[in-house]
């Protein structure tokens, strides 16, 4: 829980950085540039104000939106990903490229692949194996807090999107 702090000035030579708030408690009476001194409520009179459930309405109806585009992109995506199911590029190199180009485009949108064995939400990766000169997919996924590798065909897997979960227990590794 004890996330070291940015030390401020660990660096002589570098600026501080702008977030970084001028240690001054003391109010500048000289530079009070006090722009609605006219009183607080009355800057909002030329405002036309939104009542509450308005915007709420308002933002309801915006993540609405955003759910249905999202799941446009999931099933366009996924429609372009399933001709690809059952086929190999041929070198490992051109397979796990392939899969690391799929997973920064679903990362880039929220998204995970569902492992065809368990279901639940994983990367797809290509690991070498003996016998498989192209390596193998596998969905790489962290099961009961422990990271699990399913799957192992030398073709790509059916692709089915998923939502990718909301937390990770763990920090996510780059891995292969
Ligand atoms: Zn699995």
């Amino acid at each position: 829980m004890n996330a070291p702090q940015r030390r401020p000035s660990s660096d002589p030579l570098l600026n501080p950085p702008p977030d970084q708030p001028d240690g001054d408690p003391v109010a500048d009476e000289s530079s009070t540039k006090n722009s609605s001194s006219e009183g607080g409520g009355a800057a909002l009179e030329g405002v036309s104000a939104v009542a509450p459930q308005h915007a709420a309405a308002l933002l309801a109806e915006l993540k609405r939106e955003m759910n249905r585009l999202q799941r446009e992109i999931r099933l366009a995506i996924q429609a372009q990903l399933g001709r690809m199911a059952g086929q190999s590029l041929g070198s490992i190199e051109a397979n796990r490229e392939l899969a690391r180009s799929i997973q920064e485009m679903l990362d880039a949108h929220g998204l995970r692949v569902r492992c065809t064995h368990c279901g639940n939400p994983a990367i797809l990766r290509v690991s070498p194996r003996s016998g498989a000169a192209a390596g193998v997919f596998v969905f790489d996924h962290t099961i009961d807090g422990r990271r699990t590798f399913h799957g192992g065909r030398i073709q790509m897997p059916e692709i089915r999107l998923v939502a990718k979960p909301a937390r990770k227990p763990r920090g996510e590794k780059k891995a292969g």
